[in-house]
């Protein structure tokens, strides 16, 4: 079962530790445990669409009881911040496309 509440992570963009890492993809291997990729709140919408930040914040807040009904750790509001901005960055640009 997924962890809701990683411990500190780098972020894959700008290098800083955060204590609300984002995960970006887990790369299963044929050995050992999964190799995965994390980034901070600022750099985590340049890398997911809107299904992925939706996942990711499905993921947290189902097992999360401090997310019901509302994202209300610390982790949730990252999340929750995390799929504003991409959903944010979507609509840009399908207006600049129309
Ligand atoms: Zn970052
Ligand atoms: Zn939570």
């Amino acid at each position: 079962m997924a962890d809701p509440n990683p411990s500190i992570r780098m972020c894959l963009d700008c290098k800083t530790l955060t204590t609300t890492p984002i995960l970006l993809h887990a790369e299963d291997r044929t050995s050992g445990p999964a190799f995965c990729v994390y980034a901070c709140v600022d750099c985590a919408p340049a890398h997911l669409t809107l299904t992925q930040s939706l996942d990711r914040l499905f993921e947290h807040t189902h097992p999360c009881p401090d997310c019901t009904p509302l994202d209300s750790c610390e982790m949730g509001l990252a999340l929750a911040r995390v799929h504003g901005r991409v959903l944010r960055r979507q609509r840009q640009i399908t207006e600049s496309a129309s």
